[in-house]
């Protein structure tokens, strides 16, 4: 690891191009195609935090082939973990494995074609440009609303798209934020709400398959992106419970005249 966030490449990157016929039920979508799938090769993803959403949203973007994924954590499997994290195993929690060296693993076997990378860190004010000035798109696998409001200044300095999701219980929200076309973090709240989760020092229940659930609608939209199909990005907030069995779309447009993030460009939570 390098201590200003740069990423630590992986050793065993693989020099041959990917052979798209693994891809062959994903190309012959007419949505999709050919040039999605070649789109998407050639993007680079950054996953924020690889635990319960991050790492399910990691493991479907590799599948579906993603040229290159950045995992940033610098957490340890628990066995606690297990019920909601993708890709971990219970060796891995006696082993006290980190979870980026788990998950960089179970990545490669699954698809080697995909170049890891691994950074064994947090995102935060000192970190966060590093990791994603070089990224095509960020995916939100973090715990609270302090590391949310980094991404969302440094997504917004630096025009990266992002996709932020939350989960807590079996609700959960998801929303892609397009630099200059949707409203970002702070078009919607001032900052950190008091009730939030406290950086995952007092961990939050949560329901696993809700977890799964809200990865694979995260995963989408960051899909869209990487595929070259920004047009078809969910402009709305999308919440659900998946216990109560609601799901709805918020209309948040447009973005706020006033805000200080998108508009005004002033980036107060990477200030020291
Ligand atoms: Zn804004």
């Amino acid at each position: 690891m390098h201590s200003d966030g740069r990423p630590q490449q992986s050793q065993d990157r693989q020099a041959e191009p990917p052979d798209l016929t693994r891809y062959t039920r994903q190309t012959s979508l007419e949505t999709f195609g050919v040039a999605g799938q070649e789109s998407l090769c050639r993007s680079c993803a950054l996953v924020v935090g690889v635990g319960g959403l991050g790492s399910w949203v990691a493991e479907l973007l590799v599948r579906a082939g993603v040229g290159r994924i950045r995992l940033v954590d610098d957490d340890s499997v628990e066995i606690a973990n297990i019920h909601r994290q993708a890709m971990y195993t219970e060796d891995d929690a006696a082993a006290h494995r980190l979870k980026i060296e788990a998950a960089a693993k179970r990545l490669r076997d699954i698809n080697n074609t995909v170049e890891i990378e691994t950074v064994r860190a947090r995102l935060d004010r000192r970190t966060a440009e590093n990791l994603m000035r070089d990224m095509d798109v960020v995916a939100d696998g973090t715990d609270n609303f302090e590391s949310r409001f980094i991404l969302n200044d440094c997504a917004m300095k630096l025009a990266k798209p992002w996709v932020f999701a939350g989960i807590v219980g079996t609700k959960a929200q998801v929303m892609a934020i397009m630099p200059g076309k949707t409203p970002c973090l702070r078009c919607l709240m001032d900052g950190p709400p008091p009730s939030a989760e406290p950086s995952g020092r007092s961990p939050n229940p949560v329901l696993g398959v809700a977890v799964a659930v809200t990865a694979a609608f995260e995963a989408t939209e960051a899909l869209k992106i990487l595929a070259g199909q920004s047009e078809r990005v969910n402009p709305h907030l999308l919440v659900c419970d998946l216990w109560d069995n609601t799901i709805k779309q918020i209309d948040i447009s447009p973005r706020r005249a006033d805000c200080p993030c998108c508009v005004h460009r002033d980036f107060e939570f990477l200030e020291p």
